[in-house]
């Protein structure tokens, strides 16, 4: 490196190119040896000196200058007081004559060469004077006057030069007060490029940590992109698998695409079929509505060929305890058709003690013949039964009332014969649920020819003639008496049990619930009043609406499955107790309600103009069921044992008189 330079020496070394040496210096005078040559000698022995000075630096200037004002100044030592007196000593500083710039123009003053006082006799034209002798006093004084002028004139001379010498430092002081200035410019100068280097060094290193940072990074990003690298790699083979994929799809779009239009084609022919079906369709249904109203027709005529009021008679099976009746004691003769034909006459022998006991001889027997529209013995099953009235619950869809009646003695079978046997056992369910069932399931079918079906269930409780709601549910559970029997409506045919409940019901487990819940209220009322149950009349009616929107058809009709109370009369010999008056006051009742029940079908029957409907609750709450249009079935269910003979007997007449009653040709409530 180059060794750091002063700004000084540098603006001098520039100050020494631009300016020409100084020969002033050269006009100081000499040192005494020297004085002794005249101007001219003295002149050219300058001359190599100034030619060596112009050749060296200003600092090799500054020295002959120095040496030669030093010189200068030991003049008054060699040439006297008067000498050293003029001489100024203001010509001493180093620099005042190393810069000789701004004086080179000026011409020099000629130096007037030295002469040492007192040792030489003044010159006078160049030649030395002779010595004078000493007696020559005037002529010793005209030569010191000589000399004195000539020192004048030097001293005179010295002055110029000195006065010129000074005007030089003042200048060479000026210029270096000037360059002072400028050093000083440059040394600010020097500092603010220190600064700046330094701030350059300082920007440097940041660069350098930039740098390395910037490395860092680089070595983190070229980490990343090894990374994408080998990721590229794996999407490029992932690509070329799914290249494969696609090509693979494509061909099977492709076969789908021919697939697709052929079934297009297919399906074009698959839709004029459809059409052509439809049409055919559409024809057939026509066909199937009339078929539909035709089959309504007929089966309402068979219905009535069966007989608007039909009568079966149904004996229960002999219980487990219970003691079975001697041989002959029950009797189901077979019909005009053989062994083959369903049941419908029925043979009580009843043997008469008392008769036999008088003569001696074995008790004759009397034989009592019932006949009716079926009779069911005791191994009927409940499906064998429900299958003979399936066709009269149907008759209900059609629009026809349907009312089926359970009669009989308390224990006979009515309750099972209609709401089923205990335990819930599928197999002996009753008709009830039954005929629910039946109905859902044919309202579904008729579904398909525009009908549509809604059913709403109620069940109620005739006891005392007093009305309670078997669903009733909450705090009204068990609760009775409250229900009335009203019109719908100011002038409508329609009855309707005030607070009780209507449940719009659509599917077998509705239903489920419903016996359910009559079951338990039943109980309710069991434990506080004794065995009501069976000495009250259980009405189930389900309100049949069926609508077919397309021919603005609608029909309703309602189906009544009534469990009557027990038929039994009390035995007039008891004593009568306060329990028994109640109890007769109860089966007074039942027998006012079941006899108005018999007068009633008489009534119809014999188409008497007024029908005792009023009679009784339970006539005033199935008159619509009843009469002209509608479809009545009872069930008169016997016991086997022969001890009930009496009340079966009874029982049976009851039902015979009902199965001579023949009601006019019943009538659709059709809209
Ligand atoms: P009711 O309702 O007429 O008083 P129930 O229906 O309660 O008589 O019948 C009395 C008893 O006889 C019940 O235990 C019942 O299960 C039984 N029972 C009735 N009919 C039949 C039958 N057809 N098969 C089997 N058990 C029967
Ligand atoms: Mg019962």
């Amino acid at each position: 490196m180059e060794p750091q330079r002063s700004p000084l020496l540098e603006v001098k070394g520039n100050v020494e190119l631009k300016r020409p040496l100084f020969k002033a210096s050269s006009r100081l005078p000499l040192p005494g040896s020297r004085l002794k040559r005249g101007p001219d000698q003295m002149e050219d022995a300058l001359e190599p000196e100034k030619k060596r000075t112009r050749g060296l630096g200003a600092a090799t200037k500054i020295a002959t200058s120095r040496n030669r004002a030093s010189t200068l100044t030991t003049l008054p030592h060699t040439q006297g007081p008067t000498a050293s007196q003029k001489v100024p000593r203001k010509i001493g500083p180093p620099c005042s004559t190393a810069i000789a710039t701004g004086v080179k123009n000026q011409k020099p003053v000629p130096a007037v060469p030295a002469q040492k006082s007192g040792t030489a006799p003044p010159m006078v034209g160049g030649k030395k004077p002779s010595k004078r002798p000493a007696w020559d006093l005037k002529g010793q004084l005209g030569d010191l006057n000589v000399e004195l002028k000539r020192y004048r004139e030097r001293t005179q001379t010295l002055d110029q030069e000195n006065q010129q010498l000074q005007d030089q430092l003042r200048e060479a002081q000026q210029q270096a007060k000037a360059l002072g200035t400028e050093c000083r410019t440059l040394e600010g100068e020097l500092a603010r490029v220190g600064a700046q280097a330094e701030q350059g060094q300082q920007e440097l290193e940041n660069l350098r940590a930039h740098v390395l940072d910037l490395e860092e990074r680089l070595g983190t990003q070229e980490s990343l992109v090894q990374e994408l690298q080998k990721e590229q790699l794996e999407l490029q083979e992932e690509r070329r698998g799914l290249a494969t994929q696609l090509e693979e799809q494509e061909k099977r779009l492709q076969v789908s695409e021919a697939a697709l239009s052929s079934s297009q084609a297919e399906a074009a022919s698959l839709q004029q079929e459809v059409e052509a079906q439809a049409a055919l369709l559409s024809e057939r249904g026509e066909r199937l509505h009339g078929l539909e109203m035709e089959r309504r027709r007929l089966h309402n005529q068979l219905q009535e060929l069966k007989g608007n009021i039909r009568v079966f008679c149904r004996v229960r099976p002999v219980l487990p305890g219970e003691s079975t009746p001697p041989p002959g004691f029950l009797l189901f003769p077979p019909g005009p058709g053989g062994p083959s034909d369903p049941p419908t006459h029925l043979s009580l022998s009843r043997s008469d003690e008392r008769r036999g006991t008088l003569s001696g001889a074995p008790a004759p027997t009397t034989r009592h013949d019932f006949s009716f529209d079926r009779v069911f013995p005791p191994g009927s099953g409940q499906d064998e039964v429900f299958e003979e009235i399936a066709m009269l619950v149907q008759s209900a869809l059609d629009g026809y009332p349907v009312c089926i009646f359970a009669y009989g003695q308390t224990g006979s079978g009515k309750t099972f014969t209609m709401e089923g046997g205990p335990g819930g056992d599928p197999q002996l369910e009753g008709l009830i649920p039954r005929a629910l069932r039946h109905l859902f399931s044919i309202a579904q079918e008729m579904g398909g020819q525009g009908w549509t079906y809604s059913f709403v269930a109620s069940y109620v409780e005739i006891y005392n003639e007093t009305v309670r709601d078997l669903l009733a549910t909450g705090t009204r559970k068990g609760q009775g008496g409250e229900c009335e029997i009203r019109r719908a409506g100011p002038g409508s045919e329609e009855l309707t049990v005030t607070n009780a409940r209507y449940v719009p019901v659509s599917c077998e487990k509705e239903v489920e619930a419903l016996l359910h819940l009559a079951r338990q209220n039943r109980a309710v009322a069991r434990t506080a009043q004794n065995e009501r149950s069976s000495r009250s009349h259980s009405v189930f009616q389900l309100q049949i609406s069926g609508e077919h929107a397309a021919r603005g058809l609608q029909c309703g009709a309602p189906l009544s499955l009534v469990d009557l109370a027990g038929s039994e009369r009390l035995d007039p010999g008891l004593a009568l107790g306060p329990g028994e008056r109640e109890r007769l006051r109860e089966t007074q009742a039942i027998n006012s309600s079941l006899s108005t029940l018999g007068l009633v079908i008489m009534a119809l029957s014999n188409k008497e103009s007024h029908v005792p409907y009023r009679n009784s609750k339970l006539t005033y709450l199935l008159q619509n069921s009843l009469g002209g249009s509608a479809k009545m079935l009872m069930f008169v269910n016997i016991s086997p044992l022969e001890e009930n003979i009496s009340e079966s007997l009874n029982s049976l007449r009851f039902a015979s008189k009902v199965n001579q009653c023949i009601i006019g040709t019943a009538q659709a409530n059709r809209k």
